[in-house]
C-alpha cells in the first residue's frame, strides 16, 4: 500500500525538505500553501520530475471550511490519507509581550494552533479504526521555543508552541489504541526564510553561538526526523517530543 502524506505548508522550508524526502521514500506527498503558489507549484514539478507523486493544494489551515476542503480534495485526488505532518506556522516581527495586541495573538495561535487541530481533526477522522479507518502517524512541527519561552523576540509563537506540545501529549494517548501515533519535533534554530518574518533574516547565524553544537540546523536534518517519527520503524513511538536542536 503506498503511504499518503499530507504536509500543511510543506512549499518552503521544512515542509519543502520533508516533502522531497518523503517522496524519496515512496511516499505520495500532498503538499498544502497558503499564498506562495510558485514555490509550492515548483516544488511539485520537481518531484514529479524524479518520478514521484506529488500534488500541491492552497488551504489557510487557520480557516475550517478551507480544512475541510483540503482533506476532501486529497481524498478524491490521492486516496485514503495514512500520514500528516502538521508543519505550517508563523511568527510576527520580534517584539516585546507589552507591544502585542490581540490581531497579531489572534493570527499567530489560528495558524498554529488551530489549524493544527483542524488538519490533525480530519486526518483522525480518515485514519482512526474507529472511524473505518486503517490507522497512521501524525508529527507536529513544534519548537524548541515552547521549553525556552522566545523571550523579547516572540513569546506568542513559543506559548503557541507549548500548546502544540500538550496537544501531542494528549491526542497521542486518545488515539492510541485506534492504530495512530502522534508524535511532536522540536527543532532549534533552522535555516529557512521564517526569520525574515521576524525582521531578522540573519538571526541563525546571531544566535548559533548559544548552540551546543556552534551551528544551525538544516532543513534537512528536522525532515529525517519527521521521517523516523512516520515510519514504521517508530512503531512504539508516541506522545514522543523529539527535540532537533543540536543540543540547545
Ligand atoms: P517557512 O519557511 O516560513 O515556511 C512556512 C510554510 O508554512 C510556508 O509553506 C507557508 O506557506 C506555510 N503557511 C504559513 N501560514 C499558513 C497558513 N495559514 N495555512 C497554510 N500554510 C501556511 O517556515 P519553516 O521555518 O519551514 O517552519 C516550518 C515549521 O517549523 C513551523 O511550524 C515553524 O514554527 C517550525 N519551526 C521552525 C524553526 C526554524 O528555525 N526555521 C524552528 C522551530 C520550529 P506559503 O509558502 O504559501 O507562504
Amino acid at each position: 500500500m503506498t503511504e499518503i502524506l499530507l504536509i500543511t505548508g510543506g512549499g518552503r522550508g521544512i515542509g519543502a525538505a520533508t516533502a522531497r524526502l518523503a517522496v524519496e521514500r515512496g511516499y505520495g506527498v500532498c503538499i498544502s500553501y497558503l499564498s506562495n503558489h510558485i514555490a509550492a507549484q515548483t516544488l511539485v514539478s520537481e518531484l514529479q520530475n524524479l518520478g514521484g507523486t506529488a500534488l500541491a493544494l492552497q488551504a489557510d489551515v487557520g480557516v475550517e471550511s478551507e480544512v475541510v476542503r483540503l482533506f476532501e480534495q486529497l481524498d478524491a485526488e490521492l486516496g485514503p490519507l495514512t500520514a500528516l505532518v502538521n508543519n505550517a506556522g508563523i511568527l510576527e516581527q520580534q517584539m516585546r509581550l507589552d507591544q502585542m495586541d490581540a490581531a497579531r495573538l489572534h493570527r499567530v495561535f489560528t495558524t498554529n494552533v488551530v489549524g493544527s487541530f483542524l488538519c490533525a481533526r480530519e486526518a483522525v477522522k480518515r485514519m482512526s479504526t474507529v472511524h473505518g479507518g486503517k490507522g497512521g502517524a501524525i508529527v507536529n512541527v513544534s519548537s524548541t521555543a515552547s521549553r525556552l519561552g522566545a523571550p523579547g523576540e516572540y513569546v506568542d509563537y513559543a506559548a503557541s508552541k507549548g500548546a502544540i506540545d500538550a496537544f501531542t501529549l494528549g491526542l497521542a494517548k486518545e488515539v492510541a489504541t485506534e492504530g495512530i501515533r502522534v508524535n511532536g519535533v522540536r527543532p532549534g534554530v533552522i535555516y529557512t526564510e521564517i526569520h525574515a518574518s521576524g525582521g531578522e533574516p540573519g538571526r541563525v547565524d546571531r544566535v548559533k553561538s548559544g548552540v551546543p553544537m556552534l551551528r544551525g540546523g538544516e532543513p534537512e536534518e528536522v525532515a529525517k526526523a519527521i521521517l523516523w517519527l512516520l515510519s514504521a520503524e517508530a512503531s512504539y513511538t508516541t506522545g514522543t517530543l523529539l527535540d532537533v536542536s543540536g543540543g540547545r
